[in-house]
């Protein structure tokens, strides 16, 4: 039992700003003096209405969404639009249902599976040979002449592998963003679609975030449920059904939250500056070792690995006593996952990359 915050190093759902949760938590019985909280009122209340156009407003600010997009706050997380895409956009090929997938890890993977369900899958390049260490380099990328969209996923929170670039392709890109959303700049119109879980770099699980190029819109199959239409969606602001109400408060005073940190070339810039501090020392351990391609190291999922194996409870349990939790990689890749997203402070990197030394002089 501990009486105070600590850093947690968890993938998702993953540590929150504190600031904000505070707020939320002054306002949980009492929101804009309603005599209510936020949970308890209408979707259709004019005070939710105009929560919900600020947080769509912010994340548009943020992100630099232009109005040819249309921003979906759904739920059903990355893995329901796994479904929802195939769905929604793989009647836009020529030649019956299809598309490529550039597959770069477990996230990927999944999104293959599902996708195969609805129409013709293409594997036009994978990691998997190098253990999805690295991302396929994108000469050798054998795209389908045919497909409707290219699949990607712009950071494979699992093994730790992040595209440092946005690929250009001649079909829309669709890229699962869920881990990476807002830790970077992009240009929007370099995608098709972007969409991911709100649960990583935003706010609580049950909220999912789809931005999509409108003219992509208006070609579902007839057999798409109606909650994961998007243009139904689109047409009745994300309230076809109720929303999810207290994800999409609590993701709009995030967005809030990045705005004072001065949005998100601001969070780039620190995120490039924490990770940098991780991978840096990591790179002139005796004791710990990165096996991803320096060129596609993730920003923000750190996958490392003590050389000697035997010491990783060891390790695990020293840094859970210092309040530096939840560093143990998955269980599909074994070895460490620092997560440091947006809301993971500098000075809880500085404290784990501290806590390594120390492990590594004892040893
Ligand atoms: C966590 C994660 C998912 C799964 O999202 P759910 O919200 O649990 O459906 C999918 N893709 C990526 C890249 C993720 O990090």
């Amino acid at each position: 039992m501990v009486d105070h915050r600590v850093f947690n190093f968890a993938p998702g759902p993953a540590t929150l700003p504190e600031e904000v949760l505070k707020q939320a938590a002054d306002e949980m019985l009492n929101w804009q003096g309603l005599g209510m909280g936020v949970m308890e009122v209408s979707h259709r209340g004019k005070a939710f209405m105009a929560c919900y156009e600020e947080a769509v407003a912010d994340l548009r600010e943020l992100m630099n969404i232009p109005e040819t997009y249309a921003v979906l706050f759904l739920q059903g997380g990355a893995i329901g639009e796994n479904a929802a895409i195939p769905m929604n956009l793989m009647p836009l090929a020529k030649n019956g249902p299809k598309a490529d997938f550039v597959v770069t890890g477990i996230w990927t993977e999944k999104s293959v599976k599902e996708a195969a369900k609805y129409g013709q899958v293409n594997i036009a390049a994978s990691s998997a040979a190098d253990g999805f260490n690295s991302i396929p380099d994108q000469k050798d990328w054998q795209l389908s002449e045919d497909a409707a969209y290219v699949h990607i996923c712009s950071n494979e929170t699992v093994g730790g592998v992040e595209f440092q670039y946005v690929p250009k392709v001649s079909k829309p890109l669709v890229a699962d963003v869920s881990s990476n959303i807002l830790s970077r700049v992009w240009d929007i119109n370099d995608f098709g679609v972007l969409f991911g879980g709100a649960q990583k770099n935003i706010g609580p699980a049950g909220l999912s975030i789809v931005i999509v190029r409108k003219e992509l819109l208006g070609h579902a199959m007839p057999i798409t449920p109606i909650v994961w239409d998007w243009t139904k969606q689109s047409e009745s602001d994300s309230m076809l059904n109720t929303p999810p109400t207290y994800g999409i408060y609590l993701a709009g005073l995030v967005f809030k939250w990045l705005k004072r940190q001065g949005g998100v070339a601001a969070m780039e810039k620190q995120n490039i500056a924490k990770s940098n501090l991780l991978y840096n020392y990591i790179d002139q351990s005796s004791l710990f070792t990165s096996k991803v391609h320096a060129a596609c190291r993730s920003r923000m999922n750190v996958t490392f690995f003590l050389k000697d194996e035997t010491l990783n409870d060891a390790f695990v349990e020293g840094a859970a006593k210092l309040g530096l939790v939840n560093i143990k990689g998955h269980k599909s890749v074994g070895g460490m996952r620092a997560s440091i997203y947006n809301a993971m402070p500098m000075k809880g990197v500085e404290a784990l990359v501290a806590y390594m030394k120390e492990f590594e002089r004892g040893c």
